[in-house]
């Protein structure tokens, strides 16, 4: 399987990030060793400013390339929250150099997920996701606010990568992106439902 990641998807988020607001999708992958479930997180000693995204992840349900954003819907079947972890300083320097970020983004373990949903049972007109840290609300996001909607992010990057059943989407995060630490305990919300923790060491 394969994580695909889409950047700059909330405008709030784009605009903390002193990035432009994107006219098509921005997305890049992290390989499967990226994938953490059920353990905890140990910071990696290569960076200093590690920081959070919560996203919502769509699962794929069926290989497909080159789909329709109105088929876009039949090829995913599951949603669930993870985390984007960003070593920022390494991202900092990649993007000064204009170099590519994979280091400061697809390490090991820079993927947890927490439990999928049946789509069939949420109303995805009314998203909300939120991330706890140590109790307190760092972030919080609606998905009525993505720029590009799930559909349309299964339809573009399905012109450029095929697309096969296990593969996992990491929408984007909205504002409220920070540093984490040992000892930080991460929450993740979707409707006001619990479905990630991770304990940082
Ligand atoms: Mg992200």
């Amino acid at each position: 399987m394969k994580i695909i990641c889409i950047g700059r998807n909330y405008a709030a988020h784009a605009r903390e990030m002193k990035a432009d607001v994107p006219t098509e999708p921005v997305f890049f992958m992290k390989p499967d060793t990226a994938l953490l479930k059920d353990k905890d997180f140990y910071i990696p000693d290569f960076t200093k400013d590690l920081h959070h995204e919560l996203e919502i992840v769509l699962k794929i349900s069926k290989a497909g390339k080159h789909i329709q954003e109105q088929f876009a819907s039949a090829y995913y079947d599951e949603i669930g929250l993870g985390i984007d972890f960003t070593a920022r300083d390494l991202q900092a320097e990649c993007k000064a150099k204009g170099l590519p970020w994979e280091k400061a983004k697809a390490f090991d373990n820079s993927a947890p997920v927490g439990s999928f949903i049946k789509k069939e049972t949420l109303d995805l007109t009314a998203l909300q996701l939120a991330l706890h840290v140590n109790g307190e609300q760092r972030q919080v996001g609606d998905a009525k606010d993505l720029i590009f909607s799930f559909d349309k992010l299964i339809s573009y990057v399905s012109q450029f990568v095929t697309l096969k059943t296990g593969d996992l989407i990491f929408t984007g995060t909205p504002e409220g992106v920070g540093p984490v630490k040992i000892g930080d305990v991460l929450e993740g919300y979707l409707n006001g439902e619990k479905l990630l923790t991770l304990n940082i060491k």
